[in-house]
């Protein structure tokens, strides 16, 4: 299934939360701030050769990005 979400959308596995961008590496103060406001949400070190770019806050299914669509990959 796949479909084109952005962040904001709101996340087509639980229909309720909102889906915000997965940032990898190691997050500086601002970073952290944000994942604390839910802006974001950080993933740590990338651990594969194409990372999720956005995540659902309420039930954490991640989403990934390929050339217009992002893919949905469900846990
Ligand atoms: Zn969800």
């Amino acid at each position: 299934m796949s479909k084109k979400l952005r962040k904001g959308s709101s996340c087509p596995t639980c229909k309720k939360a909102k889906l915000v961008p997965l940032i990898f590496g190691l997050p500086g103060m601002d970073l952290m701030a944000q994942e604390g406001r839910g802006e974001i949400v950080l993933g740590g070190w990338v651990s594969s050769e194409f990372p999720p770019e956005l995540e659902c806050l309420g039930c954490s299914a991640q989403f990934y990005r390929q050339s217009e669509l992002v893919i949905f990959n469900e846990r």
